[in-house]
C-alpha cells in the first residue's frame, strides 16, 4: 500500500485513511506497512543525479506559454516540447530538467491491451523529470516507488497507457527489471465522462452495497460472477475473485455505468 502524496498543495488532509477504510471495507487487504511517495524524495534525488552523471539529463527555462508558441506539433497531452534547451547549456538553478529522448522508441506487451509502440521524441518529447519549483515528476516518482517496493506487476486504468512508454523508458535508464503491465478500461459516466475519486464518493457502509459494489466491478471486468455472490459478504467475493480471476476475459471497450455511486 502505496499513498501517492507527492503533489503536496493537492493532498486532502485524511483522504488516506478515509480510502484504507474503504479498502478494508472491501476486503481489498495490503502486505506489509503503508509506505508514502513524499518520505522517498532523497531516492528521486539520487536517480536524478545517476540519469544526469549519464549525460541524459538538460535544464530547460521554457514556460508553458514559450513552449505552445513554439511546438511545432501537438500530442496527446499537449504541445510537444521540441527540444529547444537541448544544446542551450543552462545553469539556472530555478530551471526545470528534462530528459532528452532522441530516437528512443519503446515497445511492450499489455496484458489487456497487447502490443503498444510509441516514438517518444515524436509523441510525447522530452519530458520533464523535475519542476522548475523543485517538484519531481509523477513519471520519475512512480518508476522509483515501483522499484523500492519490488512491484512486478503494474494493473491501472487505461488513462495511463500513454505513459507507460516514459516509465519503461526511466526503468531503462536506472537499470531497472520493467514490471509487467496491464490496462483496464475506463467506467465512464452517463455523459461519457471518466468516473472519478474527485467527482463522486462511494456509500458502502452498507455491507449488501459493499457486495453489489464488488460484483458489479467483476461484472465490469468482464468475470462473469455468479449472482449468488451478491449475498455473499466481500470476503467471500474477494476469496472466489482471486481464485477465478482471468485477464484474458477484460473488455478493451471503456462503457458507461447506469448506477449512480453517490447515495
Ligand atoms: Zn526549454
Amino acid at each position: 500500500m502505496r499513498i501517492d502524496d507527492l503533489d503536496t498543495p493537492r493532498v486532502v488532509p485524511g483522504a488516506a485513511d478515509t480510502i484504507m477504510q474503504q479498502l478494508e471495507h472491501l476486503a481489498l487487504l495490503w502486505d506489509g506497512e503503508v509506505t508514502f511517495q513524499s518520505r522517498n524524495i532523497h531516492h528521486y534525488a539520487d536517480a536524478l543525479r545517476q540519469l544526469h552523471e549519464q549525460g541524459r539529463l538538460y535544464r530547460c527555462s521554457c514556460s508553458r506559454r514559450i513552449i505552445s508558441a513554439s511546438a511545432p506539433h501537438m500530442g496527446e497531452e499537449g504541445p510537444i516540447y521540441p527540444g529547444t534547451c537541448r544544446h542551450r547549456g543552462l545553469s539556472e538553478r530555478n530551471s526545470a530538467w528534462r530528459i532528452n529522448t532522441s530516437g528512443v522508441v519503446i515497445s511492450f506487451s499489455d496484458i489487456v491491451y497487447g502490443k503498444q509502440q510509441q516514438h517518444l521524441e515524436h509523441e510525447v518529447g522530452d519530458f520533464p523529470l523535475r519542476r522548475n519549483d523543485g517538484v519531481f515528476n509523477y513519471q520519475l516518482a512512480v518508476v522509483i516507488d515501483d522499484y523500492l517496493a519490488g512491484v512486478n506487476q503494474v494493473i491501472r486504468g487505461r488513462d495511463l497507457l500513454f505513459s507507460t512508454p516514459r516509465q519503461i523508458f526511466l526503468h531503462h535508464c536506472l537499470g531497472y527489471t520493467v514490471p509487467q503491465f496491464g490496462h483496464l478500461p475506463l467506467a465512464l459516466a452517463t455523459n461519457g465522462e471518466k468516473i472519478s475519486k474527485r467527482h463522486h464518493q462511494v456509500n458502502i457502509t452498507a455491507m449488501t452495497r459493499r457486495s453489489d459494489l464488488l460484483v458489479d466491478v467483476l461484472e465490469f471486468l468482464g468475470q462473469n460472477p455468479p449472482s449468488f455472490l451478491r449475498d455473499e459478504p466481500p470476503d467471500v467475493i474477494m476469496a472466489w475473485a482471486v481464485n477465478a480471476f482471468d485477464f484474458s476475459l477484460i473488455p478493451q471497450r471503456d462503457r458507461q455505468i447506469t448506477a449512480t455511486p453517490s447515495s
